[in-house]
């Protein structure tokens, strides 16, 4: 069942993303070449608390930290480890927050220092299928015209849409209904309507669309170690414009 926020329910989401905007402005302003994924974690778990939330992922089918972070190959659900970022790799960031009984949801992928073209092309194109998709967010349009739009993206752009793990909707629960692939055909699945929360999160592969969970039962990688990008926000559905919740003060 896909819930309708009301009122009450929207200003507190819209609370809880703040707070994970604001995670992600800290996160963007410390990562450089030589800060450990651990580091990365301390701050935002530290921050997280200091503003009254608690991280949404730790504890979470037993997931050990406070942020994912994933780099390079990695896909999603990297464990913050003490390896320490280098120049040339790209990491993909993940934050959740829980704040006054409601989940915000996000995720970046960051450069560190000077990336290749063809990373930083693939960072690129992850965010621009999230917008992209983003533009069919509204009442009134099907579930698929999101799913269809950001793949048509990436398609295009010649890269892989990961397909085992997909975006979802967002509230009380971290993972409410619906399922949001990354792909499929447009027109289907469920009619959109304001007061929906979704957190819309693209995950994009550059050399193939399989992937591997490493024996940690949590990291994802790529089949062929070519790198990954992931791209993610919390956002409502309102009759007119989609709301992004979980923007930082920041432009990203
Ligand atoms: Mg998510």
């Amino acid at each position: 069942m896909i819930t309708i926020k009301n009122a009450e329910a929207i200003l507190k989401m819209t609370e809880a993303g703040k707070i994970v905007g604001l995670v992600h402005d800290k996160l963007k302003e410390i990562i450089e070449p030589g800060i450990s994924l651990l580091e990365l974690d301390n701050q935002a778990e530290k921050l997280i608390l200091k503003l009254g939330a608690k991280p949404s992922f730790k504890g979470y089918g037993g997931f050990p930290a406070t942020i994912c972070a994933s780099v390079d190959e990695q896909v999603i659900h990297g464990i913050p480890s003490k390896r320490k970022l280098r120049e040339g790799e790209i990491v993909s960031v993940d934050v959740g927050a829980f704040y006054l009984g409601y989940h915000g949801d996000a995720a970046f992928t960051a450069a560190i220092g000077t990336i290749s073209e063809e990373k930083a092309r693939l960072i690129k194109i992850t965010e621009q299928s999230f917008y992209e998709g983003l533009i069919m967010a509204k009442a009134g349009n099907h579930l698929g015209d999101i799913s269809h739009s950001i793949e048509n993206v990436v398609v295009n752009a010649g890269y892989y849409v990961v397909k085992e793990f997909v975006g979802h909707g967002i509230g009380v629960e971290l993972h409410e209904d619906p399922a949001i692939p990354n792909y499929g055909p447009p027109g289907r699945g469920p009619l959109l309507e304001a007061g929906m929360t979704l957190a819309i999160e693209p995950m994009v592969n550059m050399g193939t669309q399989s992937i591997i969970v490493l024996d940690d039962g949590w990291t994802v990688i790529t089949k062929d170690k070519k790198p990954s990008a992931h791209y993610e926000h919390t956002i409502l559905i309102t009759e007119t414009e989609p709301v992004i919740l979980t923007k930082g003060e920041k432009i990203d």
